[in-house]
């Protein structure tokens, strides 16, 4: 027994790679994809407004940081919640403004090109539900405010080029990249492709390491990967805790 405590004294309690953290993405500095965002941030004449389920913010794949820090202050927005405008009270303004448009995918949607090729207006505020197909359409269906905004739609492939090579999803393209795709087109600048730059960093990543956003301590032991740390005894010891558990 006199070993196995002596290794776990030599446990640190935090791998090194989840002791600093970037101030900015709140990811681990090693894994931190804030030098691919573009420099200086792009400032678009229009403005993305990202209405973000509450459950989105937990998702191991969050894109909407990734379009907050690749624009300009003030160019894109987040407001949390299931109900809107709720507690934000400048989002009202926002959702009647004559310039918003919706981006859902609704039968009377029409083609955000199409849209753009008729109108003289050069400035728009793009609002963009944030989070899984079932979960934007709950929150417009709840929110009749909405239902007023005059809906667009993006006549794209519709898989996007990252996602669907590390995690299956539902073929929808990420907020980031669908932010993107309406920005090239709003903005009629290719230029703003440079804002999926850490959405590749950040797959690259996951291709070389696996799951990077399940590293914790926890992972690592359960999996017998917490690397050099951990002598055979120890985790021995912590597996048969675990089966006492009943885990
Ligand atoms: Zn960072």
């Amino acid at each position: 027994m006199d070993e196995v405590f002596s290794d776990l004294a030599n446990i640190p309690s935090e791998p090194p790679e989840v002791r600093s953290t970037c101030p900015t993405c709140e990811r681990p500095t090693s894994v931190c994809w804030c030098a691919a965002l573009p420099k200086p941030r792009l400032c678009p004449q229009s403005r993305i407004i990202l209405l973000q389920h509450p459950a989105e913010e937990k998702r191991c794949l969050r894109t909407a940081p990734m379009l907050h820090f690749g624009l300009s202050e003030g160019k894109c927005l987040v407001y949390k919640g299931k109900r809107f405008p709720g507690r934000y009270q400048d989002l009202e303004e926002l959702l009647v403004g004559s310039n918003t448009i919706l981006l859902y995918p609704s039968p009377t949607a029409v083609d955000l090109k199409s849209l753009l090729q008729n109108n003289t207006n050069t400035s728009f505020n793009l609002v963009i539900i944030d989070g899984t197909w079932p979960q934007a359409k709950a929150i417009y269906a709840s929110n009749p405010i909405l239902h007023k905004i005059k809906q667009v739609k993006l006549l794209t492939k519709g898989v996007s080029s990252y996602i669907i090579r590390t995690q299956p999803t539902d073929g929808c393209l990420s907020t980031l990249e669908t932010a993107t795709e309406a920005l090239c087109l709003l903005e009629d600048d290719e230029g703003y492709r440079k804002l999926l730059a850490p959405l590749k960093t950040l797959c690259d990543f996951q291709l070389k390491n696996g799951a990077v956003s399940h590293q914790s301590k926890e992972f690592l032991i359960k999996n017998n990967k917490y690397p050099k740390l951990i002598g055979k005894r120890l985790n021995k010891v912590l597996n048969s805790v675990e089966v006492l558990r009943g885990e």
